[in-house]
């Protein structure tokens, strides 16, 4: 459900109270003012009062909300704008934390088994691509991967360019291993891409920093933690995964036990 269709509901729900009280009003006042004038007369006025009101305001509530439902529109479609980056279509890193907060709150209220996977996804020597193939061939690149990375994951799970060439993604994972094989899975998904033509033609790698938490965490702690697995990743030799279990501040790690080529565990 959209968000402009949810307050769409929310605004009718309001008009249809205000005017139940308008009419409550209009019905109570039209006693008070007639009641010393005999039954009929009070019950006439009564009535009168009612459909006036009705007659009056339904008519403005209708145009009220015809107008209000295309100020919403416009509304979310600038919200769209406003947390979309431009240049991947995938979501800026505003809109990647407001909606990291949404699931965290939808993880703190539904007991479901299994837990939350962050990675962070950072192009490997992205300078030297630009600097060799120009900014534009650059900017291609970031395209290429970000439409890797969203085809590479699942309709509930959210990915976001968070800086120049780093993107964060957050998907639901049953445990530690299952989201290792996703990272894996990515990273060798990114690394058959290339950009450029003939012989200016460059082959892309990522390297990712990964943190799987089996209950939900502030974006600031597991951003923390697949940030230091990423310094990890590129010191490790880039194109490569280092992923680990979330564990507060001065907890250990556990080790991931999932394979594959550049998986690193510490
Ligand atoms: P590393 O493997 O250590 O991550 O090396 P790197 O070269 O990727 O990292 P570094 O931080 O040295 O450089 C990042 C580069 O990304 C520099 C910057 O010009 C480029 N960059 C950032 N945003 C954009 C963008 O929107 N378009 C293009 N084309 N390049 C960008
Ligand atoms: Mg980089
Ligand atoms: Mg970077």
């Amino acid at each position: 459900m959209s968000v402009a269709f949810r307050q769409m509901q929310t605004l009718i729900a309001e008009l249809l109270v205000l005017a139940g009280c308008l009419c409550v009003g209009a019905v109570a006042a039209a006693f008070y003012g007639f009641s010393d004038l005999g039954e009929t007369v009070v019950l006439r006025a009564m009535l009168f009062a009612l459909l006036a009101t009705l007659a009056t305001g339904l008519p403005f509530m209708l145009y009220a909300s015809l107008r209000l439902q295309k100020l919403l529109k416009a509304n979310s479609g600038l919200h769209r704008v406003a947390v979309t980056d431009p240049l991947t279509g995938v979501l800026n890193r505003k809109g990647f934390e407001a909606e990291f907060r949404r699931r965290m709150e939808a993880m703190n209220l539904r007991a479901t088994q299994g837990g939350l996977a962050f990675f962070v996804v950072d192009a490997d020597h992205f300078k030297r691509i630009n600097d060799r193939l120009g900014h534009p061939v650059g900017d291609q690149a970031l395209v290429g991967i970000a439409a890797a990375l969203k085809r590479s994951l699942r309709g509930g799970d959210i990915v976001g360019r968070i800086g120049g060439e780093e993107f964060a993604i957050a998907l639901n994972c049953t445990n530690q291993d299952s989201a290792a094989l996703v990272a894996e899975r990515i990273r060798a998904t990114i690394a058959r891409l290339s950009v450029g033509s003939g012989a200016a033609r460059a082959p892309l790698s990522v390297s990712i920093g990964g943190s799987f938490s089996a209950s939900a965490q502030t974006y600031a702690a597991l951003y923390g933690q697949a940030d230091a697995n990423l310094y990890a990743a590129k010191k490790g030799g880039r194109n490569r995964v280092v992923l680990t279990a979330f564990k507060a501040e001065g907890g250990r790690y556990r080790l991931s036990a999932a394979g594959g080529h550049g998986l690193l565990a510490r």
